[in-house]
């Protein structure tokens, strides 16, 4: 079932939301050369604390840390460690934020410092792809008309949109229904209504878009070993457009 969610409560999410920009605002500078990506956990936490809010991710399922960081390869759900960032890679950082009862939810991909053009591109594609796809995130709408603006922008560069994982309603619970595929034929699912909050959240892979997912249950990385972006927001639906909460 969707959850419809009223101004009011789209307004406590706002403060979830407002948290989760916050992290990967500050990200933006802290990102850089010689720091492992537990130094990203612990640093995106440190700011969720400050703020009296709680990691979403942390203990989801029995995720074991506060943000997920998934650098080159890995497409989704990196487990922070004490691989180190050096100049060149891409790292992406997802980020959820509860507070007052709701949850907020986003993704970016940082450049480390100098990286290739390739990657500046795939990055840029992924953001646009997102875009795109909100374009329809409009009452009246079909959900697939997301989902298929995403995957047309996505394939009109070359490259692949994972299929393994989806965009989700968000609100109370961190996923909630429905399930947003980024690829697909358009003018299918449900019809899109004021007060859906929905975190659509396109990961765009360089070359073949099949993942794998390591032995540690969590980290997805391209099966062919190429990069990986990712670009997510939560998103409400209204009735003057769609209004994301995490920009
Ligand atoms: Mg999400």
């Amino acid at each position: 079932m969707v959850v419809l969610k009223t101004k009011a409560e789209i307004d406590k999410m706002r403060i979830a939301c407002s948290i989760v920009r916050e992290v990967l605002e500050k990200l933006e500078d802290f990102v850089k050369p010689g720091i492992t990506t537990l130094d990203v956990d612990k640093f995106a936490e440190s700011i969720i604390n400050s703020r009296d809010a709680v990691p979403s991710f942390k203990g989801y399922r029995g995720f074991p840390a506060s943000v997920c960081t998934s650098v080159n390869e890995v497409v989704v759900h990196g487990i922070p460690g004490d691989r180190k960032l050096n100049d060149g890679d891409i790292v992406s950082v997802d980020v959820g934020a509860f507070i007052g009862g709701f949850h907020g939810d986003a993704a970016r991909t940082f450049a480390v410092v100098d990286i290739s053009e390739k990657s500046e591109r795939l990055i840029r594609v992924t953001r646009e792809s997102f875009f795109e796809g909100i374009k329809k995130a409009v009452i009246g709408g079909r959900l697939t008309d997301i989902s298929n603006a995403i995957q047309t922008h996505v394939e009109a560069h070359d490259y692949g949109v994972v299929r393994d994982f989806f965009g989700h309603g968000i609100g109370r619970e961190l996923h909630e229904e429905p399930t947003i595929p980024h690829f697909g034929r358009a003018n299918r699912g449900l019809r899109l209504r004021a007060g859906m909050v929905v975190a659509v959240e396109p990961m765009v892979t360089e070359g073949d878009y099949s993942v794998t997912t390591l032995k540690d249950g969590w980290t997805a990385v391209t099966s062919d070993g190429s990069l990986a972006a990712h670009y997510e927001n939560t998103v409400a639906i209204t009735s003057s457009g769609p209004e994301i909460l995490t920009l």
